[in-house]
């Protein structure tokens, strides 16, 4: 086992302590940063680093960075989805070494769809009817997989099947 625990800190966000979702860092008791490239190939980080080691995850809307010596993520619901995203990422991270002899390491990030292609089929009133404070936030959130397509009700049909089938290109999550 390469990773054997760690010592998790939940956090507030600073500018906003009444903000619903907590941040989570967790000191790692072991140094992981051999396993790192074999943990980019098998979850698909969206930028990998090299100096320091670290590579970026995208998780159900959640941003994860996984670093030599830490683990931090954001937006978290409360102490307890931090957990188990903590106890999920310790046993990808134990398989990836495991399995890293059947594993082609990936020294970089996957390819991200592209903000303008995006916005280009969003009705671009900034109505703010899908939550996001314009278009563009909104394209963000969908090129991050952290939402769907189908959350702006202003979309006409034609474009949505045109955003669906150019995001399926891509490996998101949301
Ligand atoms: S609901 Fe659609 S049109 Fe309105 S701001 Fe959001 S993305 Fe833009």
């Amino acid at each position: 086992m390469l990773l054997t625990g760690y010592t998790k800190q939940i956090f507030r966000p600073e500018c906003n302590p009444s903000f619903e979702s907590v941040h989570c860092v967790a000191t790692l008791d072991d140094d992981i940063s051999e396993v790192l490239p074999f943990l980019n190939a098998v979850l698909g980080g969206t930028q990998y680093f090299s100096d320091p080691p670290q590579v970026m995850f995208h998780h159900h809307g959640r941003i994860i960075k996984v670093g030599a010596r830490e683990i931090a993520v954001n937006a978290l619901a409360d102490e307890a989805e931090a957990e188990k995203i903590l106890g999920w990422l310790k046993n990808e991270i134990n398989q990836a070494w495991e399995d890293r002899a059947s594993i082609t390491p990936c020294f970089t990030g996957k390819a991200k769809p592209q903000l303008m292609e995006i916005l280009k089929l969003l009705p671009k009133t900034n109505c703010k009817k899908c939550g996001q404070a314009t278009c563009m936030v909104f394209a963000v959130a969908l090129r991050e997989g952290a939402i769907s397509p189908d959350a702006c009700p202003e979309i006409d049909g034609d474009n949505l099947q045109k955003l669906d089938s150019y995001l399926n290109g891509f490996d998101l999550e949301a």
